[in-house]
């Protein structure tokens, strides 16, 4: 099934958003020894057909120096493996210097990069999101991850933007 990874700086909703979208349908996978979570995979029903998801927001280190290298290697592996990225940011603060780097990075990539601006949690504040259009993206998606607004639209167009599953046998 095709895999789509959301990336993002901590504490913008990465793991809320993945929870909400797999429930429990989910594994963690370690890459080195000592570390008990790097990503997460889990799988969503969605539109007739499976996606993978991954979380790549796994390892936070304890020196704050180092998370914006951790963020963009992350993202470097997301990159290699998925089909079609969701970046995450925090629509109730301001624009980080580590969301316009990643931002370009990915945008650079050339894959479907969808940027979803998380904690939009009324339609009333959900045009806010219109701020985060300066990262460089086309269309921002105004989420919700706690309550759910705005999540179908987001996985509408990702799963619009992933290659098609060959059918199942008859
Ligand atoms: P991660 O570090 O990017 O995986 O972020 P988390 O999923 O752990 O969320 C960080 C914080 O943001 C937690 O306190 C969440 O409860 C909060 N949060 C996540 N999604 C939303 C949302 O849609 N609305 C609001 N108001 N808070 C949220």
């Amino acid at each position: 099934a095709p895999l789509f990874a959301i990336c993002g700086r901590p504490n913008v909703g990465k793991s809320t958003l993945f929870n909400r979208l797999t429930g429990t349908r989910r594994s963690i996978v370690g890459d080195e020894p000592g570390i008990t979570r790097d990503r997460i995979y889990g799988e969503v029903d969605w539109d007739g057909r499976v996606l993978r998801i991954v979380d790549t927001g796994g390892v936070i280190p304890d020196d704050e120096a180092l998370i914006p290298s951790e963020i963009f290697r992350q993202a470097q592996v997301a990159l290699e493996e998925a089909e079609a990225i969701v970046m995450v940011v925090d629509g109730r603060s301001e624009i980080a210097a580590p969301d316009l780097e990643l931002s370009r990075l990915l945008i650079r990539s050339g894959k479907p990069i969808f940027l979803a601006v998380n904690k939009m949690d009324t339609e009333k504040i959900a045009p806010q999101a219109e701020n985060f259009r300066t990262l460089g993206f086309k269309e921002v998606f105004p989420i919700s991850a706690e309550h759910g607004l705005g999540v179908g639209d987001l996985l509408d167009a990702v799963s619009a933007a992933m290659p098609a599953t060959e059918p199942e046998e008859a």
